[in-house]
């Protein structure tokens, strides 16, 4: 039953980076009926799919009501103890780095901020690192390499003033909908907007897209360098702007030598590319997994922020760089610091100002000096034996790693295993020693940050189910059992955003963008109904862009242009391997599908796990319309439904990352991506591996 539309209770989209507020009305049969809400300024009321069957996934079928320790339901006293015991014994017998939590976009920042503060601050290690270095980690490092720290420039409103927008290495229309809706809404009012998609394959995105650049998978930072050595060919460099800038001439240099061809494509093409980039004065370059999943991402992302540095295309309405982050709270583990390289609020673990002023601020008995395992090194160890005790909370690592066969076995394999989750049955909780029952979507409170830097907040609609509770309770606990007492004695979100809040202020006086000091005041009751709110929010800083002031956050003020170059993906083609795999989501599934496969209308979009293969190889492999395809890698096989399109060039596959050993065990593709990461990032490349193919 639809209760009426005033007494709905105002929360955001578990799932995409745009943040979508949504309008939550419980119905008499534990169900929800889902809007969108007009006035959040992410999306105006608009909704896609996936955000529309929200009420179709609450249902508390196969949902983990009790805390389980070796299978058998226990009380949360028993197993938070067993927890904080193990890993205190751990911590005791093999030092600090002998443990790592593996975190997820899906936490609120709440949660986010005490597993990193546990970590970083008590144990004393940064082995913390989440699932948002799969999806975005070659953002962050490409920011913090152009700007000095990972700041989005711009906001949602320059898509609407832009008279170009470029998606790289980004499907919009199908992972981030409502960003690509209001897109299309805007060419509507004005028709004059231009939309060029930049992907190996022809996506949805393309379908009415003013130009496709089928580039060879790889290719961007050769394609951007080009852009730049024509942006320089053309005397189009902003001089006045320039001055804020450092690189200049080294990165010319460095596009100049670039070799185009490898883009694979014609002259004609790339010259229409670079010429209404170089009319077009409002151009906002979008960029997504494309870019990021790259062992060459964080050039990539350099590349494209070179071209908009070298011509002032930053900082004002309709222009700028964009990444779009894939989860939910991506942004907000990049600020409270869940990555393992990061401490909270963007300041840096190697700088020892920076570690004493968060050290000092927590009271923290000891401080990591150095980053701590990104992912892949970091299952790796676990597989080594190194790690010892793990703790990972709402991710599946055992399905959505790359060499995940590999990384399932490392974690069989770990001594002591801790899985928080709302379900226990994914690939991963499955292989748990203790499993904590986690509060989901609608039964936790919290906030979350957008791609476009707005703080939304999530509220409690439905009841917690059982005994599960909210992910801040679980690590408080668990900080408190192994000694930490009072700093961790929380009692509820709202406290500890404060804290957060106000230790933003510290990163501030730093010189750091992320400051929402502003906020630290807050009441439990102006918490509860704040508002979508984009930071900074502090004494003179209110939202809005970074950068029109040609300031940027590096040691001398200067946005910093990097000399690049492209170089290949890193798996080679070889006879046995031929096909480049690349691998990405459907439109209406979310991450391993704990949630989305549980709308009955979600699941009848794309039903079951297939591969895209071109007429051309089909026909030379001797593969029919929907047979069945062997897919195979150095590193793992998988039996997929032929899709064969021409939306997908010649030897190239591609294959969606949802399913899992739970309801597809065939189908599990990263056990194929190959464990490559890009070298400054660590953000493994997803996107290119090798494989073969043959009809099963
Ligand atoms: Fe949710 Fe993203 Fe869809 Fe918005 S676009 S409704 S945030 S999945």
């Amino acid at each position: 039953m639809k209760a009426p539309q005033s007494c709905a209770i105002r929360s955001t989209c578990p799932y995409c980076g745009v943040g979508c507020g949504v309008l939550l009305s419980p119905d008499r049969e534990g169900g929800l009926d889902v809007r969108g809400d007009k006035s959040h300024p992410a999306n105006f009321g608009r909704l896609c799919s996936k955000g529309t069957a929200l009420g179709e996934t609450v249902s508390l079928d196969g949902r983990l009501l009790a805390p389980r320790v070796h299978g058998e339901e226990t009380d949360w006293d028993s197993a938070l103890d067993l927890v904080a015991r193990r890993f205190s014994e751990t911590i005791a017998a093999h030092g600090p780095d002998s443990v790592a939590f593996y975190v997820s976009g899906q936490l609120l920042t709440e949660d986010y901020y005490v597993a990193n503060k546990l970590m970083k601050g008590f144990i004393g290690s940064a082995n913390i690192d989440t699932n948002s270095r799969l999806c975005m980690a070659s953002t962050v490092a490409g920011h913090k390499r152009a700007f000095g720290t990972d700041t989005v420039p711009g906001t949602y409103e320059d898509l609407d003033e832009a008279d170009l927008i470029v998606l790289t290495g980004s499907n919009l229309a199908w992972c981030h909908p409502v960003l690509y809706q209001r897109i299309l809404a805007t060419r509507k009012k004005r028709p004059e907007q231009k939309l060029v998609v930049i992907d190996p394959r022809r996506t949805a995105s393309c379908d009415l897209a003013d130009l496709h650049l089928p580039v060879k998978p790889g290719s961007d930072v050769a394609l951007f360098n080009g852009l730049l050595a024509e942006i320089a060919r053309r005397g189009l460099i902003d001089a006045t702007f320039a001055t804020n800038v450092s690189g200049l001439e080294e990165a010319i240099a460095s596009a100049r030598a670039d070799d185009l061809s490898v883009t694979g494509l014609s002259d004609d093409t790339l010259s229409e590319f670079y010429d209404l980039w170089c009319t077009t004065e409002k151009v906002v370059t979008i960029f997504s997994q494309g870019v990021n999943q790259s062992s060459s991402g964080t050039d990539k992302v350099n590349a494209i922020t070179n071209c908009h540095l070298a011509t002032g295309r930053i900082g004002r309405p309709g222009l700028g760089p964009f990444s779009v982050t894939g989860q939910p709270n991506a942004m907000g583990g990049r600020e409270v610091g869940g990555l393992a390289n990061m401490l909270a609020c963007h300041l840096d673990i190697e700088n020892v100002d920076h570690r004493k002023a968060v050290g000092d601020f927590w009271s923290a008995p000891v401080m990591p000096e150095q980053a701590g395992l990104k992912a892949v090194d970091m299952f790796r160890a676990v597989g080594e034996g190194r790690i010892k005790a793990l703790w990972v909370l709402h991710t599946n690592p055992a399905v959505s790693m790359p060499d995940a066969d590999k990384v399932r076995e490392a974690i069989a394999g770990c001594e002591f295993v801790v899985v928080s989750d709302i379900t226990g049955a994914t690939d991963t909780a499955r292989l748990a020693h203790v499993l904590l029952p986690a509060t989901g979507w609608g039964e936790k409170s919290g906030t979350v940050t957008n791609s476009d830097r707005i703080i939304s907040r999530q509220r409690i609609v439905l009841p917690a189910p059982g005994e599960a509770r909210p992910d801040w309770w679980q690590l408080a606990e668990v900080g408190r059992l192994m000694g930490y007492g009072a700093a961790f004695d929380y009692e509820s979100p709202a406290e500890i955003f404060r804290e957060y809040a106000a230790l933003s202020g510290i990163a501030g006086g730093f010189g750091k963008d992320f400051d929402i000091s502003g906020l630290k005041d807050l009441t439990d009751a102006e918490y509860d109904a704040l508002e979508p709110t984009r930071w900074p929010v502090s004494d003179g800083k209110q939202g809005g862009r970074f950068f029109a002031d040609g300031r940027f956050f590096t040691p001398d003020g200067k946005g910093r242009m990097l000399p690049v170059s492209w170089k290949p993906p890193v798996a080679k083609l070889e006879p046995r391997y031929p096909f480049r795999l690349n691998t990405g989501r459907v439109r209406d599934q979310w991450h391993t599908m704990t949630r989305t496969a549980r709308a009955p209308r979600l699941n009848a979009h794309l039903g079951e796990p297939f591969i895209e293969i071109h007429p051309d190889d089909a026909a030379a492999k001797g593969i029919g319309p929907t047979a069945l395809v062997e897919i195979t890698s150095p590193h793992g096989k998988a039996i997929l439904r032929a899709m064969i399109t021409d939306r997908i060039a010649p030897g190239e596959i591609f294959a969606p990352m949802h399913w899992t050993g739970e309801n597809a065990p065939a189908a599990r593709i990263d056990a194929l991506v190959a464990p490559v990461i890009d070298p400054v990032s660590g953000q493994p490349e997803s996107k290119a591996s090798v494989a073969g193919i043959a009809p099963f």
